[in-house]
């Protein structure tokens, strides 16, 4: 498979040169050449299908022969080792659980299966690959969980000391092997800063092996689609289905649009934010103008120039492409992709609401993607709805807990992280002392 830029649909690179570059030179995204509907013979056994069976058939699909099907399989099966459940909470609504993975997120499922796919192409290569990244909590945790232990690569997270949860920094700090977690006495911006300097540094480029494990990465969107496959197979339904996506950088609802490709019974599509409202303006108005994010109860969707957009444009882009202004490309969007946004007020009723009604504790994320389920199947009621649940309430504890006024539980995995001891490399805002402990580590 050949994956395009979205802003020049004639540059062209192959799997291993898209996960490992991340972006194009000319700054656009890399999506897959062609999204062909899946065999119906994929959904005629889909109901015997396990979740792993149907993450690796997707991929072969539509990746071609890229991976030998035998080493593609043992690939996805162990990237897809933890389940997805779907929970109902009523006959027409319910809640498909994406954290049961190390972190607590559905960002597993991405990191997981990245890490898996840059060790494949990694292999036979005697120099290491050393993937560094810049982290505000999240992201971090599910790339050192994902590349844990990975064969002939290194992974290098930079953070902001003091501006991560504790949780958060013992995701990044304790595990030790081939994940370092370098301390920054700055601010998540500085972190960043320092990482871009160091992919342009020449020099250090040609002496090491760098890559990135960024969210943008076609590698993290291809696994996100497996698992709304596998909500509809545990739905049993022949009709088509609605899905919500509590959405920021609108990855996820974008791994969703090429799951419908793939030919998947979808409704519609609803993307719920908080009031980082840039895609439901957009969808309502057609108007698009991106702006600086506010901060908000659920901030893994503090976006205000939501990244995955562009590939949104491009797959409902009718005669000027990428052009969001293009009534054409408006109206194409707009019939799939329905838009509802909500202040944090609204969110947090909703998790008292859903907890009351269902015995459900819902985190703020899941929360605003139950508001916008529910003000759509007012129009709608004969559709069922599917909200992500995007990560586990823990993960948001001392919210969840003071919105319910009861302790929560956390997770083993996470609470025994408590008891680890945190190991990190620290340093101040400037390049050059990372620059020189990278090239002492790894050179
Ligand atoms: C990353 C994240 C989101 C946003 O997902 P996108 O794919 O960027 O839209 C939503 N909820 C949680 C909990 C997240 O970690």
């Amino acid at each position: 498979m050949q994956f395009y830029s979205t802003n020049d649909a004639s540059h062209k690179v192959g799997l291993a040169e898209a996960i490992f570059r991340g972006l194009p030179a000319d700054n656009g995204l890399y999506m897959p050449e062609r999204i062909d509907p899946l065999p119906l013979s994929f959904f005629e056994e889909l109901p015997s299908l396990s979740f792993a069976e149907i993450g690796f058939r997707v991929t072969q699909h539509l990746l071609g022969d890229d991976v030998p099907a035998e080493e593609l399989k043992a690939l996805v099966y162990d990237a897809v080792n933890f389940p997805a459940p779907v929970v109902r909470l009523d006959e027409r609504r319910s809640v498909l659980e994406l954290f049961h993975g190390p972190s607590l997120a559905f960002k597993d499922f991405g990191a997981r299966f990245m890490s898996r796919l840059m060790g494949h192409f990694n292999r036979g290569n005697d120099k290491q690959l050393v993937i560094l990244v810049a982290t505000s909590g999240d992201t971090g945790g599910a790339v050192a969980a994902g590349f844990y232990q990975t064969p002939g690569i290194e992974v290098v997270i930079l953070y902001p000391k003091g501006k991560v949860s504790e949780l958060q920094e013992k995701q990044l700090t304790t595990l030790g092997h081939n994940i370092h977690a370098l301390e920054i006495e700055g601010t998540f911006d500085d972190c960043q800063a320092i990482v871009k300097r160091a992919f342009l540094d020449e020099e250090l480029r040609s002496q090491i092996r760098l890559s990135s494990a960024n969210s943008i990465n076609i590698s993290r969107l291809i696994p996100q689609s497996f698992y709304y496959f596998e909500a509809y197979k545990q739905l049993a339904t022949k009709d088509p289905v609605a899905f919500c996506i509590p959405s920021g950088n609108f990855g996820n609802l974008t791994a969703g649009l090429l799951a419908m490709k793939m030919g998947l019974p979808v409704s519609q599509f609803i993307a719920a934010t908080n009031r980082n409202d840039v895609v439901p303006e957009y969808l309502k108005s057609g108007n698009y103008r991106p702006r600086p994010s506010v901060p908000t109860l659920s901030n893994a969707m503090d976006v205000g120039a939501p990244s995955n957009f562009a590939r949104m444009l491009n797959l409902y882009g009718q005669v000027s492409g990428l052009d969001p202004h293009d009534p054409a490309t408006h109206a194409a969007m707009s019939k799939v992709v329905t838009g509802y946004a909500y202040d944090d007020h609204q969110t947090e009723d909703t998790v008292r609401e859903v907890e009351q009604k269902f015995g459900y504790t819902i985190d703020p994320h899941g929360a605003v993607g139950y508001l916008a389920l529910t003000e759509w199947q007012r129009d709608n009621p004969n559709v069922q709805g599917v909200i992500l649940e995007t990560a586990h309430p823990s993960k948001f504890k001392p919210d969840v807990e003071r919105i319910l006024g009861r302790a929560i539980e956390v997770p083993e995995r996470l609470a025994e992280l408590a008891f680890r001891e945190k190991v990190s490399t620290e340093f101040g805002t400037a390049f050059e002392p990372v620059r020189q402990w990278l090239l002492k580590r790894y050179t």
